[in-house]
């Protein structure tokens, strides 16, 4: 059952359309993400959900309610910025008991809620510690833990990782993830960060210049890509221009090598397609044993279990292959090489 709507939402600024008719439909206690390269409109869309901005066309509902027009202390959502929101004249303690006291909750209560909140975010023996007195992951759950004091009907989080180093970043949000779950509450995330959409999200839409690009959970994006802007954006993806010559047994032409790919049957021959194959499923051999489109290897980056090789194909294009580490030893830069897909592996978009 749709919780939050978002239907047909435009929203320019002058000459520049942020938002182009965007609809989304997200469930109760659903972890949805908005993914996208820079100024593509996240944050826009963020901000009208939370009503600091009107959209110029389109609705928003809340569990059947119409709220486009609502303001925001009204919409009873909680949000989390990049960094540095937390208020720096207020313990971290104060920070989260802000919204209570607005809300004219009894003292009894607020302290009662406060500590749960504490414990929920694992930092009791800050509570009294002042924002600069707290490491910047600290802050961002104490952020967090403020965010969600008034039990808001949804939480909106805007990158509230980006400003964290790596290593915080990956442990942040795990907890995120496990206290939205534990408390199964409905949030829309923005990141432009696509490893962390994956790791995180129920379900994600991609958003490019404004428009939705797909809309799926994380395995149906990375394996199963509507567009080319998707296959590029999510993970590493080689595409490949090639031609459908038998759409009965899914064979395509590739710089006059024929290549057999299950996802090109039913299209008509002389069909122009995108292959689209995962450097992890490509398979790399040494010319001499024969079969595939040639090229020559012309870099390698060891990676740990694998290793990226970069290949030159005859024909011009680049191909990336991950080959396991132990095999790459036979494989160096400068090799010539034969490489294959399984047919099941490629997934192919219309050009
Ligand atoms: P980022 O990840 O860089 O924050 P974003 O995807 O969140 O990007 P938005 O901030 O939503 O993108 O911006 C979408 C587009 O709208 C951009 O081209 C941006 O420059 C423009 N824009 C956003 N807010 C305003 C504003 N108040 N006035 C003018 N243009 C704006």
């Amino acid at each position: 059952m749709a919780y939050l709507e978002i239907l047909g939402v435009r929203k320019t600024f002058g000459e520049v359309v942020a938002l182009d008719d965007v609809t989304l439909s997200i469930d109760r206690g659903e972890f949805f993400t908005l993914l996208g390269p820079s100024g593509c409109g996240k944050t826009t869309l963020l901000r009208i959900v939370a009503g600091f901005e009107p959209p110029d066309q389109g609705n928003v509902k809340l569990d059947g309610e119409e709220i486009t027009q609502m303001p925001p202390n009204r919409r009873n959502m909680g949000m989390v910025f990049q960094a540095y929101s937390l208020f720096p004249n207020m313990t971290a303690e104060e920070n989260v008991e802000f919204g209570l006291r607005v809300r004219g909750w009894p003292a009894a209560q607020r302290a009662r809620r406060v500590a749960e909140l504490f414990d929920l975010i694992g930092l009791s023996a800050a509570r009294k510690r002042y924002p600069y007195q707290l490491s910047g992951g600290e802050q961002q759950r104490v952020a967090l833990a403020r965010a969600l004091a008034i039990e808001p009907r949804v939480l909106l989080l805007d990158e509230p990782l980006s400003a964290l180093d790596a290593k915080i970043r990956v442990q942040l949000r795990e907890e995120i993830r496990a206290i939205q779950k534990r408390l199964g509450i409905t949030t829309l995330y923005v990141t432009h960060d696509q490893e962390e959409a994956m790791a995180i999200s129920d379900r994600v839409a991609v958003l490019s210049r404004g428009r939705t690009e797909q809309i799926g959970t994380p395995a149906e994006i990375y394996e199963n890509p509507a567009t080319p802007f998707v296959a590029g954006f999510v993970g590493t993806m080689n595409h490949l221009e090639a031609t459908v010559r038998d759409g009965h047994d899914g064979l395509v032409e590739y710089h006059g090598v024929r290549l057999r790919i299950d996802a090109a049957r039913g299209r008509d021959p002389g069909t122009s397609v995108l292959v689209l194959v995962r450097p992890e499923v490509v398979e790399v051999r040494p010319v001499e044993e024969g079969g595939g489109i040639k090229g020559r290897i012309h870099a390698q980056s060891f990676m740990g279990p694998v290793t990226r090789l970069k290949i030159a194909l005859e024909g011009g294009d680049e191909l990336i292959a991950d080959v396991p580490s132990a095999r790459a030893r036979a494989l160096r830069t400068g090799t010539e090489v034969a490489v294959t897909f399984p047919p099941d592996a490629p997934r192919i978009l219309d050009l």
